[in-house]
Formats: structure tokens, C-alpha cells, sequence
């Protein structure tokens, strides 16, 4: 079932400061997909989690789940559904396992405290923890199981009620990074096994992209940019979301010629004219900056002295360089400009070395925000 969010505000006050925790948001979740709020800590991400679950109070705007509105506000009138009738599921960063219950336990208690009879709960919560690969473990007590073990019966206790939708807080941060990776994974899997509308909070871009369809960045109480995995990676549309979502290069340069012949874009930088994608509505003398991943950089070789480079290869020299197991980082400088890329773990490259380096013009990007 889809979630609509239409215009949410929501201010905070505290200690004599208003804070716009929700800053008008719109948001629309496709039934049946995976959307991950994705943003730095503070930027509004749980508030709006939580008001669409009900656990906090929005000012003003609409919140829809399916064809049901459960919440609209506008002034001093509200209409609100309570949280336990908005057939939403919740996968909180604490697990909130019981810990002196079995397993069994805390995947029935959803239905027990709705008078769920007990034949029908015994066979509900057997599917819903034989979907999350814990069948078998009905009679452990939920502590003597991993902390991913653990997240998966949170994950079977929201989804023995059959949920119209799952709102997941964080679920991943309190596990170390190994096990982290590997439930993430798992994670993926069982959401696209289950097909239910999920919403995901996380400030972890790596999660983000791992499981979602659509990744929403927020920044600020507002959304900067909504998209697929590799769209808000490759096709940043600003500054802030360029940086949040991987390592990037900026260098500051005007527009030169809007239509290269090439197909591209022809922009003056601070190391030599750089080509990069066309921008809409770009003009002559138009500021901003071209942002380029670092694996759109690569070595060509030693520089030369042949005098002038054409346009996108660049001479820097090497000024330190990291091995992190599946591939190195060397950082550079050209000039003033500081330039990172990656190169194969297996290419030590010494400091000091000159080269020649060329930025692929397909991915480089003209930012004006
Ligand atoms: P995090 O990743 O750290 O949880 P977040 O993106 O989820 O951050 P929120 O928790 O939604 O951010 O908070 C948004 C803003 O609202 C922050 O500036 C926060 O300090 C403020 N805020 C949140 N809850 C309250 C509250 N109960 N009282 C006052 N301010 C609050």
C-alpha cells in the first residue's frame, strides 16, 4: 500500500530556539517498494518516520496511507488516526526484543494483545519466523541469539501482523561493521521477498543503496533530491548530495561554451578547460563547479613535456596514496587543486611521481548549488 506525505512541517522548541525539524516535505512511497530517507544526523529523517507512524504530531500538511488519511492538520483542526490503527509495522535501531521472553514470545505478542486465538497464532508466527529463517527457534530465550538474529525476530514480530506497511529507525547501527554488511544483504533479500511497502531511516549511504528503490536525501527538514541508488550517486544534483553519497572532486569553473561541438560542455577550471555533461539552461560565464567521482579519474602515464594538454588531462603530482584492500586511493595536486582517485590495489604508486591524469568528461557534472 503507498504512503503519501503532502506538505509535513513540524517545529521543534527547545531551550528558546524553534527548530524546523519538517520543512514542508512531500513524499510519495510506490506500493510495494523500498524508500530509504537517507541524510545526516539532525536533518528530520526520524521525525518524519515518526509522524507517519504516529508516535509524534505534525503541525500541519497530510499524511495518507492506501486510500485511509491518518493524519491532516491545518491550524487548530486535526484529524488524526491512532498509531495502533494505521496498519503500520516498526523495526526499531534496539531491537525492542523482550528479553525474559522466548522467541515465540515476542514474535506473538502483536497478535496475543489482539486476542488473536492461540491456534491461529501459533501458526502465524511459525510462517512469520520460518520467512525470516528462524524457524526452529520458538523456544530460545531472545537473548541467547546474535544481535542480527535478534533483528530478524524484530523484523518477524512487525511482520506477523500483516502491516500495510514496515517503517524501519535505524535497524542496522548497533551491529558491528561484518555483521552489519551481512544482514544488510539478508535484509535485502527478505524485503523483496516480502513486497511490502517498507520506509527505511538511515544516515548509512552504503544501506541506503543496498536496499532500496528509491533513496530520498534529505538535508535540513527538506528533501534536496529523490532518485534510484544510481541516480542520487551519479547524477547529484547538488553540491551537499555529490559530497554525502561518496568521495567526490570539485573544482570551482565558469561556462565557456555551452555547445561544444563534442557533445559536451566546455567549462573553465582552475586546472585547464575541462569538458563535461551539458547542462540545461547553461549559459557563457555561468559559475558553479564541475564535480567528478573518483573513479571517473585515471592515470594515463608519466607526463611528458609536449606542451599543452588538451582538454580533461590534467598534470599533477602524487602526494600520498592507501591501500584499503580492494583498491587504492591517491590523493594528488594540480597546482593549488587538491584531486583524489582510485587505482587498482595492485598499482602501488610512489609520492612525488608527475603524471598525466584525464577525467572522463562522462562523468563529470556542472553544479551551480
Ligand atoms: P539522527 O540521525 O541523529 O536520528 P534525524 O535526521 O533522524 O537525526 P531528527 O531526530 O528527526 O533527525 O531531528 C530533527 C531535528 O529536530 C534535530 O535538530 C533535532 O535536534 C530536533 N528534534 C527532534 N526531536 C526533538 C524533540 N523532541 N525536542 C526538540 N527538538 C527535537
Amino acid at each position: 500500500m503507498e504512503i503519501r506525505v503532502e506538505n509535513l512541517r513540524k517545529t521543534f522548541h527547545a531551550e528558546g530556539r524553534a527548530v524546523a525539524a519538517l520543512d514542508g516535505i512531500d513524499l510519495h512511497v510506490p506500493d510495494g517498494t523500498v524508500t530509504t530517507l537517507l541524510g545526516p544526523s539532525g536533518c528530520g529523517k526520524t521525525t518524519l518516520l515518526r509522524c507517519i507512524a504516529g508516535l509524534e504530531t505534525p503541525d500541519s500538511g497530510t499524511i495518507r496511507i492506501g486510500d485511509t488519511v491518518v493524519w491532516q492538520g491545518d491550524g487548530d483542526r486535526t484529524r488524526s488516526v491512532t498509531p495502533d490503527k494505521r496498519g503500520v509495522g516498526m523495526v526499531f535501531q534496539t531491537y525492542a526484543i523482550w528479553p525474559h521472553m522466548t522467541v515465540f514470545e515476542n514474535v506473538a505478542y502483536p497478535l496475543q494483545s489482539q486476542g488473536t486465538p492461540r491456534a491461529e497464532t501459533a501458526e502465524r508466527v511459525s510462517r512469520a519466523l520460518e520467512f525470516v529463517q528462524l524457524g526452529g527457534y520458538e523456544n530460545r530465550p531472545a537473548t541467547a541469539l546474535s544481535g542480527g538474529q535478534q533483528q530478524r525476530v524484530s523484523l518477524a514480530r512487525a511482520i506477523v501482523a500483516e502491516p500495510r506497511v514496515i517503517l524501519f529507525d535505524e535497524p542496522l547501527s548497533n551491529l558491528d561493521a561484518k555483521l552489519r554488511e551481512e544482514t544488510r544483504a539478508e535484509l535485502r533479500e527478505l524485503l523483496t521477498r516480502l513486497g511490502i511497502t517498507s520506509l527505511y531511516v538511515t544516515h548509512d549511504r552504503f544501506e541506503a543503496m543496498a536496499l532500496s528503490d528509491d533513496v530520498v536525501v534529505m538535508q535540513s527538514g527538506s528533501i534536496v533530491q529523490r532518485g534510484s541508488p544510481e541516480e542520487v550517486y551519479f547524477r547529484a544534483s547538488t553540491h551537499f548530495v555529490m559530497d554525502f553519497m561518496g568521495k567526490a572532486n570539485f573544482l570551482p569553473g565558469t561556462v565557456v561554451d555551452p555547445e561544444h561541438p563534442s557533445g559536451f560542455m566546455l567549462v573553465d577550471t582552475a586546472v585547464g578547460p575541462l569538458l563535461c555533461e551539458r547542462r540545461p539552461g547553461a549559459h557563457v560565464g555561468l559559475a558553479g563547479q564541475v564535480a567528478a567521482r573518483m573513479e571517473f579519474l585515471s592515470i594515463v602515464g608519466d607526463l611528458g613535456d609536449d606542451g599543452a594538454l588538451p582538454p580533461n588531462h590534467v598534470a599533477a603530482t602524487v602526494t600520498s596514496e592507501m591501500f584499503l584492500g580492494e583498491y587504492r586511493e591517491v590523493q594528488l595536486r594540480a597546482g593549488d587543486t587538491k584531486l583524489v582517485l582510485r587505482t587498482s590495489a595492485t598499482d602501488a604508486i610512489e609520492p612525488g611521481r608527475r603524471v598525466e591524469l584525464l577525467l572522463d568528461p562522462a562523468g563529470c557534472r556542472f553544479l551551480t548549488e
